[in-house]
């Protein structure tokens, strides 16, 4: 009997593990770390044997095939030794997308996936089809495909997924943009990076839609990669696309789409909004449904999220900005005077980029952080005034200190969240939770 192996116990991987089995396969599922409790209950249930705390290299290597979750990095000595032995090793998604005939959505880029990946759901449901919401977000798309309910899937796709893609063939599939984020999970080399976000449109042929944000500099680089056959369908600033984004519009073929109407802000939200439209479009809903559905849409928590008004001054939770791209963004998206909390752990940033903005719009720079010596160093000169503190009441403290009424307190870190926090839902949490607290006395 065929045997799968599994490694990695989260959600996509005991997703896998529930698929494989009931295609017939011999399973067995390991992981390094701890499986939370309900994982390894569904595990039992369904007879499926696994191992925590470790890897029986020898018995992996034993198996047909081999599921990896993202989180893994190839640099691993299990990886390393899969590799040497030449056996088929596949993400969820590719394992799963055999098994299903509905139609793909298939979404990446460096940001603004689940905020696209959301609002190209919510077209699709709210144009009355049969749709399943899956990749990053949500329940596993293998465990989804196991009991096929879907005629079509919108996936959110991260490049260690694509990674492990191979005829993964998506009927939509999106490439919002590419911008220098994970690099020491690619040998710090930018290009295979940038080969990896590619693989998104690696099976296109004339059946498929490519949709993607044609401003985006490096997309604009590679272009060649994408076969000529397929459809492109683009989104720009510039010039005419299939959705032109212009100060105060976003103009598709036969609608418009007034941005003062749109639940989102900021002009990466256009990019989303537009490029979330055409992905569902390309899917069968018509422009017009969706300029009835916008409205309803709610993005996901954390980012660019208000979370209070306190004397005029608005409080803005952007946790989810974790590199410097999303708060160039999010800088862009103000035009008040903006008090700016950044810091956590330092990917390789490079901050030179928020400069010109830094420079215009923030009249003071909070550092929250168990380091914040490079934040200093960097923007001490720039910024008007600069506090430094690894304590997020005494950054909303200080926010509320230096604050007028008109004012933004903007909590956007460009960084990862580990220094202080779980992760950058408990970042976000906490700080809504502060700013609560503090503005109610
Ligand atoms: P992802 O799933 O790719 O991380 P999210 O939708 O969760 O993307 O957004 C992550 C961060 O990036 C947020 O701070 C958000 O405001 C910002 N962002 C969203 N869309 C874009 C975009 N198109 N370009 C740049 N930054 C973006």
């Amino acid at each position: 009997m065929a045997v799968i192996s599994i490694l990695g116990g989260g959600e996509s991987g005991v997703g896998a593990a529930l698929l494989a089995k009931s295609k017939g396969f011999a399973v067995f599922l390991s992981d390094a770390g701890i499986l939370k409790e309900n994982y390894q209950q569904t595990l039992r249930e369904n007879e499926i044997e696994f191992e925590t705390g470790g890897h029986n290299v020898e018995r992996i290597l034993g198996s047909t095939e081999i599921i990896i979750s993202p989180g893994i990095p190839e640099k691993t000595d299990i990886v390393k030794a899969i590799k040497a032995k030449g056996i088929s090793l596949v993400s969820e998604i590719e394992f799963a997308a055999r098994y299903t005939k509905a139609k793909i959505v298939a979404i990446t880029g460096s940001n603004g996936k689940t905020t696209t990946t959301l609002l190209t759901y919510h077209f699709l449901k709210s144009a009355g089809l049969k749709v399943g919401l899956a990749g990053n977000i949500g329940q596993s798309f293998a465990k989804q495909v196991m009991e096929d309910q879907h005629d079509i899937y919108v996936l959110e796709i991260s490049s260690f997924q694509l990674d492990r893609c191979f005829q993964f063939k998506p009927d939509v599939a999106v490439l919002l943009n590419i911008t220098p984020d994970h690099l020491d999970r690619y040998e710090y080399k930018f290009e295979n990076y940038i080969a990896s976000k590619f693989r998104i449109f690696q099976n296109a042929d004339a059946s498929t839609s490519c949709v993607f944000w044609a401003d985006d500099e490096v997309l604009k680089a590679n272009l060649t990669k994408i076969a000529a056959s397929a459809q492109l369908k683009t989104v720009s600033f510039n010039t005419k696309a299939d959705a032109h984004i212009t100060a105060d519009s976003i103009q598709f073929d036969g609608a418009i789409l007034a941005l003062a109407d749109a639940p989102l802000k900021g002009p990466h939200n256009a990019i989303n909004m537009a490029v979330a439209m055409l992905a569902a479009h390309e899917a069968g809903v018509s422009f017009e449904q969706m300029l009835k559905s916008l409205p309803f849409f709610e993005n996901a928590p954390h980012r660019l999220e208000p979370c209070g008004v306190w004397n005029g001054v608005e409080f803005i939770n952007d946790s989810k900005a974790t590199n410097v791209d999303a708060v160039y963004y999010a800088l862009n998206s103000y035009k008040q005077p903006l008090i700016l909390i950044l810091g956590g752990v330092d990917k390789g940033n490079e901050y030179e980029v928020l400069d010109p903005l830094v420079k215009g719009k923030v009249k003071g720079l909070i550092c929250l952080g168990t380091d914040n010596s490079k934040l200093e160093q960097h923007f001490g000169t720039i910024v008007p005034q600069l506090f430094a503190t690894d304590s997020l009441e005494n950054a909303v403290k200080k926010g509320m200190e230096w604050a007028a009424s008109g004012d933004v307190i903007l909590l956007s870190p460009a960084c990862a969240s580990f220094d202080l926090f779980k992760n950058y839902e408990d970042r976000g949490d906490q700080f809504k939770n502060t700013v609560k607290r503090l503005i109610h006395g």
